[in-house]
């Protein structure tokens, strides 16, 4: 279900306007506002899934699009061969600030174990 407040949802409605990197039916892909690194790029479900805590097998071919969409970022960008992390974080001990599932794209320097 959307959320009527939720950021993501609003961006994926198109009530706030965005400039997607990438975007398809299931998925659409938008640079962080606070880059950690020279790509940075959050890749979302249009469907809205709090985190990953409330992920179930009926969300499998929802993950491979947001996987297979991450790859492609990873290529638009230029990191797919030098190597990137894909992340989620999940709940607020881990710094999640926008409570609709997304997966972070970073890449672009040497990452090191935290980041
Ligand atoms: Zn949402």
């Amino acid at each position: 279900m959307a959320q009527p407040d939720c950021l993501f949802c609003k961006m994926s409605r198109g009530e706030i306007p965005v400039q997607p990197v990438l975007q398809n039916e299931k998925v659409f892909a938008i640079r962080d506002i606070n880059p950690r690194a020279p790509v940075h790029v959050l890749v979302i479900p249009r469907q809205h899934i709090d985190n990953a805590r409330e992920l179930e097998w009926s969300h499998a071919e929802l993950l491979a699009a947001l996987f297979t969409t991450a790859r492609d970022v990873a290529r638009l960008e230029g990191v797919f061969e030098s190597g990137y992390r894909l992340a989620f974080n999940v709940g607020d001990a881990a710094g999640m600030t926008i409570h609709h599932l997304h997966l972070h794209l970073v890449g672009g320097r040497q990452l090191g174990p935290e980041g």
